[in-house]
């Protein structure tokens, strides 16, 4: 998937303590290639590759102390405006009620999608009214009225033998009626988009006059979900998209071009057969579910306010050289702290919080304190060099620090052990995690 080769190139990137322009380049070409694979519509790849190159540039990658981090934080940003930037919501008419009417193809997910639609308006205390206009689908009333009954909304219908364009007129005639705020009217969808099927639309459309015409997609159909959206789009003006059946192993190159190509925002996210499984669609959390990054974004931002770049970038070379000393840790600690507590900041670390023992280490406040009156009371000698740390130098420590033999002896096992786990983690961030597959 598109996450896992993501975070393959990245893994790559994040090893290297310095990153040319050449291995730039090569993760664009990897990203470029995720993206085709993933469906995404070839000239919105090449738009993107083209942004996030011209931003990479301007911002001084190299002299980064995690160019990965930085490049990852592009595409993100670049994703997340791709797919619209903010969140998109419905459109509300001066005079009530909202018209609503959905369109898409047969099998999308329209009649299902206006029962959840009519279900999160009523969770912000509206009346929706809904319309079955599909006179075709043997079973589609039915079908809306065992939601409408599922939810407690009114269904509208003639049932099949009315036309659509007059069932349309006189729903708008019962919502004035009854003070339903917002009408939704679910339409007739066909295998292919035809021209018969077009003209009906756009005679409902003349009579509904509706504030919002939603396009509902299949994100399941990829690269096709372009096609779709385009003819819709240049056949009946759209407001707006639902994304339908993103619980499945969709590979997001719908979400990714659709907003793109049409300029139509994606309004709505459906996961699932579920009737409270629609939810506004957020571009940055999208962005993120695509890259698979958890919530890598705010770790990122932490660690730009707070973490001396130059430093930090010294301390790792001083990690992958085993030449982390004592004072490097307490240096380290100190950083430690102003971030926040430490295991907090790995659970956001994605793959961070599956590594073995990870999850019982916990930084307490005292112990740091401990930690510190220990290191303090070595030699500068001693602290760059902690192999020197034999029995009577661990003990006269001890004593200088006010802690036991036993308090020293652990707190050296422990610096060890950090080191070691310091190397774990470089190796897992140069890309072992991308092999294993995330999804
Ligand atoms: P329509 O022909 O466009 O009206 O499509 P329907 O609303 O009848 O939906 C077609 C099928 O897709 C039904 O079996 C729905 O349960 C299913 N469906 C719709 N939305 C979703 C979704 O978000 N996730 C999943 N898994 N299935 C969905
Ligand atoms: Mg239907």
């Amino acid at each position: 998937g598109l996450a896992s080769r993501l975070q393959g190139v990245f893994g790559k990137l994040k090893g290297k303590g310095k990153v040319s322009d050449e291995d730039v380049a090569e993760a664009m070409r990897e990203v470029r290639l995720a993206l085709l694979e993933a469906d995404v519509n070839f000239k919105v790849v090449k738009q993107f590759i083209s942004s996030v190159k011209e931003k990479a540039v301007g911002q001084d990658v190299m002299k980064s102390f995690t160019p990965g981090m930085v490049i990852i934080d592009i595409v993100n940003k670049e994703l997340t405006e791709l797919m619209g930037g903010t969140q998109s919501k419905l459109a509300r008419a001066n005079r009530p009620p909202t018209v609503i009417m959905m369109a898409g193809l047969q099998g999308a997910g329209k009649t299902t999608t206006s029962g959840k639609l009519a279900k999160l308006l009523q969770k912000g205390n509206h009346k929706p009214l809904l319309v079955a206009c599909d006179i075709y689908r043997p079973a589609a009333i039915k079908q809306l009225q065992v939601l409408g009954s599922q939810i407690g909304a009114p269904v509208f219908s003639m049932g099949d033998q009315a036309s659509p364009v007059d069932i349309a007129r006189a729903a708008l005639e019962e919502a004035k009626a009854n003070n339903n705020d917002y009408v939704i009217i679910d339409t007739a969808g066909r295998l292919h988009i035809d021209e018969a099927l077009m003209e009906e639309l756009r005679q409902v459309h003349a009579v509904a006059k509706p504030d919002e015409v939603l396009l509902v997609i299949d994100a399941m159909t990829g690269q096709d979900a372009v096609n779709v959206a385009e003819s819709f789009h240049s056949q009946l003006e759209l407001s707006g998209v639902v994304l339908t059946k993103l619980d499945g192993d969709t590979r997001g190159g719908a979400a990714l071009s659709v907003k793109a190509v049409t300029g139509c925002p994606i309004k709505f996210a459906a996961m699932g057969e579920k009737i409270d499984s629609l939810e506004p669609f957020h571009p940055d959390r999208m962005a993120s579910r695509i890259l698979g990054m958890g919530d890598m974004l705010s770790l990122i931002e932490k660690a730009q306010t707070n973490i001396d770049a130059e430093k930090a970038a010294e301390m790792e070379r001083k990690m992958r050289n085993a030449e982390f000393t004592f004072e490097d840790f307490l240096e380290q600690m100190a950083q430690v702290r102003k971030m926040g507590p430490l295991d907090q900041l790995l659970e956001m670390v994605p793959g961070m919080n599956k590594m073995k023992g990870l999850k019982d280490m916990k930084v307490d406040e005292r112990q740091i304190n401990r930690v510190e009156a220990i290191v303090k009371s070595m030699t500068t000698e001693e602290k760059n060099k902690p192999d020197l740390l034999n029995h009577s130098r661990r003990k006269r420590i001890a004593a200088g620090s006010g802690q036991t033999v036993a308090d020293v002896n652990r707190l050296i096992k422990q610096f060890d052990d950090m080191r070691k786990m310091m190397k774990q983690f470089s190796t897992m961030m140069d890309g072992q995690k991308g092999k294993k597959g995330a999804k």
